[in-house]
C-alpha cells in the first residue's frame, strides 16, 4: 500500500503542478475579465445544457473567458447540483439528504454582470439547422455555440426524479423508509452504486439479509481486478452480504418512483425463485442524447446512445472509427474552416462518446477543451484543443464499503495497466460533503461555519 500511495502521489504531482499553475493564471485572467467584460444589448448566445460536474465547470470557465458581445445561457432542469456520489449513503442514513443538493448561487454571483443567465428548465429538443434550443414550455433559445452536458439518467436511488430540492429529499427519505421496513433486501447490479448501497445497508443495519445480484462473473466491471476482488471480499467476508454473480434475473415491476419493488420475486438462471421484501435496481444507465434524435439522429451512437464527437469534442454527424486518433494532425496552418451547424455544437461528460472514463473528473477536464475551442471559433481560428484522457487521474474513484471503510482506486488505462489502491477505515458518515460545498463556493449554508447554523 505504501507503494500505491507513492504511485498516486507521483502521478498526482506530475498532473497537479501544471494544473495548479494553469488554474492560477486562469484566476488572474478571470479577475481581469470580470472588470473588462461589458454586457451588450443583443449578445450572441453560448448555450450550455446541463449543470452537473461537466456543465458546471464549463459554465464557470466560460464566465471567466467569453468576450463582450457573447452571453452564456445555462439550462439545467434541477434547482440544485445533485451530488450523486452521496446518494447511496443518503438513501440509507437519515437526516443528511439535504446536503446532497448544492446551491448554484456561488457560480452565478461570481460571473461578470450580464454574462450569464441561468434557466431552470428542461430542453425537449435541439433544432440544429435553425440553431435553436427548445424548452419543454415552448420557449426557444437561439445559439451561436451550444454545449451539451446532459449526462445520463438512472432511476432512484442512483438519481432522483424531482427537480426541486424539497421533493428530491422526500425521494431519498422514501428509500430510507423502504430499507428500514424491509428485512430481506436484494440489490440488482454490482457497479459502484450497487456495491456502495449493499455495503451501507448491511453495515448500518447488520440484522438485515442483504443480497447483491450481478450479471457478470466479477463486480465493478468498469474497474480492474484488484478493486473487484477487494470489494468482493469486503462485502462477503467482512460484512456478510450475499453476493450472487453471473445472475441476471428480470427486474420486478417498480413500486412508485424509481426502481424499488416491494414483495418481489427474482427468478434465477436455474429456474429457482426467491422472494424479497425489497428489490432495488441499480442498473440501466441511459444517456440523455434524445434531444438530438429529431434534428441529428446520426450524431447518436447506435451502440451506446452517446453523442458522437471528434477529439475537439465537436459533434459528428456520422460514425467514423478513425476519428479518435489522439495524434491527429490538425493542420494548424490551414485557414479556419467555415463552421457548419454541427461544428457549433459540442458535447462533453457522460453523454459524449469520448474514449475517457465515464467519471466526473473526465467531464471536468473536457470542459477546458470545449472552452478553448469555442473561444477559437469566436476568434475565427481552427479548433485545435484536443481531449486526451488521462485515465490514472480521471478514472479515479472513491468507493465506500460501509460506514467508515473506503478505497481510492485508479488504474492507467481503460482495459488494464498499472493499478493503485489506498484503503481507509476513517470515512465520515456524511462523506465529508462540506468539502464539496466549499469546492462549489458555498460556505454560508452548509459548507462552512460562516454565520452559524446550516438550514437543514
Ligand atoms: C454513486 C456514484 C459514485 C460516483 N463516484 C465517482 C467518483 O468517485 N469520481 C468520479 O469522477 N465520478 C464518480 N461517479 C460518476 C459521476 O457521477 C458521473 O461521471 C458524472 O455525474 C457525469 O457528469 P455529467 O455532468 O457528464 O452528467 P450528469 O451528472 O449525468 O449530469 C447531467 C445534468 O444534465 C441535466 N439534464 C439532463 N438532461 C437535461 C435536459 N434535457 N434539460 C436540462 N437539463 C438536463 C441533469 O439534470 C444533470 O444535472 C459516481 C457516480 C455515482 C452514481
Amino acid at each position: 500500500m505504501a507503494f500505491d500511495t507513492l504511485k498516486i502521489i507521483a502521478h498526482g504531482i506530475t498532473w497537479f503542478i501544471p494544473y495548479i499553475v494553469r488554474a492560477g493564471l486562469q484566476s488572474l485572467y478571470a479577475l481581469y475579465h470580470f472588470y473588462t467584460y461589458k454586457p451588450t444589448d443583443s449578445p450572441k448566445h453560448i448555450v450550455v445544457i446541463g449543470g452537473s460536474f461537466a456543465g458546471l465547470q464549463l459554465v464557470k470557465r466560460l464566465t471567466q473567458t467569453i468576450p463582450s458581445g457573447y452571453k452564456i445561457i445555462w439550462i439545467e432542469k434541477n434547482s440544485h447540483l445533485n451530488y450523486v456520489f452521496a446518494f447511496p449513503r443518503f438513501s440509507v442514513v437519515a437526516g443528511l439528504e439535504k446536503r446532497a443538493f448544492i446551491p448554484y448561487t456561488a457560480l452565478e454571483a461570481g460571473a461578470p454582470k450580464g454574462s450569464l443567465r441561468r434557466v431552470q428548465g428542461t430542453v425537449s429538443w435541439i433544432n440544429k439547422e435553425e440553431q435553436k434550443v427548445i424548452l419543454d414550455g415552448g420557449e426557444e433559445i437561439p445559439f451561436e455555440y451550444l454545449a451539451i452536458a446532459t449526462g445520463s439518467t438512472q432511476p432512484l436511488p442512483v438519481q432522483v426524479e424531482s427537480t426541486e430540492r424539497t421533493e428530491a429529499c422526500d425521494e431519498l427519505r422514501a428509500v430510507q423508509t423502504h430499507i428500514k421496513t424491509s428485512q430481506k433486501i436484494a440489490i440488482l447490479g454490482g457497479g459502484a452504486v450497487g456495491v456502495e448501497l449493499a455495503s451501507d445497508i448491511k453495515d448500518f443495519h447488520p440484522d438485515k439479509d442483504v443480497s447483491l445480484v450481478h450479471s457478470r462473473e466479477a463486480l465493478l466491471n468498469r474497474f480492474g481486478p484488484r478493486l473487484q476482488q477487494y470489494a468482493l471480499s469486503a462485502l462477503r467476508d467482512e460484512l456478510g452480504v450475499r453476493v450472487l454473480l453471473g445472475e441476471r434475473p428480470v427486474r420486478p415491476t417498480a413500486y412508485g418512483k424509481g426502481s424499488l419493488a416491494r414483495d418481489a420475486t427474482l427468478v434465477y438462471r436455474d429456474g429457482k425463485e426467491e422472494i424479497f421484501d425489497l428489490v432495488i435496481g441499480c442498473t440501466g444507465q441511459r444517456p440523455n442524447s434524445h434531444i438530438l434524435a429529431m434534428s441529428s439522429p446520426h450524431s447518436i451512437c447506435k451502440k451506446t446512445s452517446r453523442i458522437l464527437v471528434s477529439p475537439t469534442l465537436q459533434m459528428l454527424t456520422s460514425d467514423t472509427s478513425a476519428i479518435w486518433n489522439p495524434d491527429i494532425d490538425l493542420h494548424p496552418d490551414l485557414p479556419p474552416p467555415t463552421l457548419n451547424s454541427s461544428d457549433r455544437i459540442f458535447a462533453l461528460g457522460d453523454v459524449a462518446a469520448h474514449p475517457g472514463p465515464l467519471m466526473a473528473r473526465a467531464g471536468f477536464m473536457q470542459a477546458e477543451t470545449v472552452v478553448q475551442n469555442i473561444i477559437s471559433c469566436i476568434n475565427g481560428k481552427p479548433t485545435k484543443r484536443i481531449y486526451k484522457p488521462n485515465w490514472f487521474i480521471e478514472g479515479a474513484i472513491k468507493l465506500t464499503l460501509g460506514k467508515k471503510h473506503n478505497v481510492v482506486y485508479t488504474r492507467a488505462g481503460s482495459e488494464g495497466g498499472s493499478e493503485a489502491m489506498i484503503v481507509s477505515r476513517k470515512g465520515k458518515e456524511d462523506l465529508d460533503i462540506g468539502t464539496a460545498w466549499r469546492q462549489y463556493g458555498v460556505s454560508g449554508e452548509f459548507g462552512g461555519v460562516k454565520g452559524g447554523k446550516p438550514d437543514y
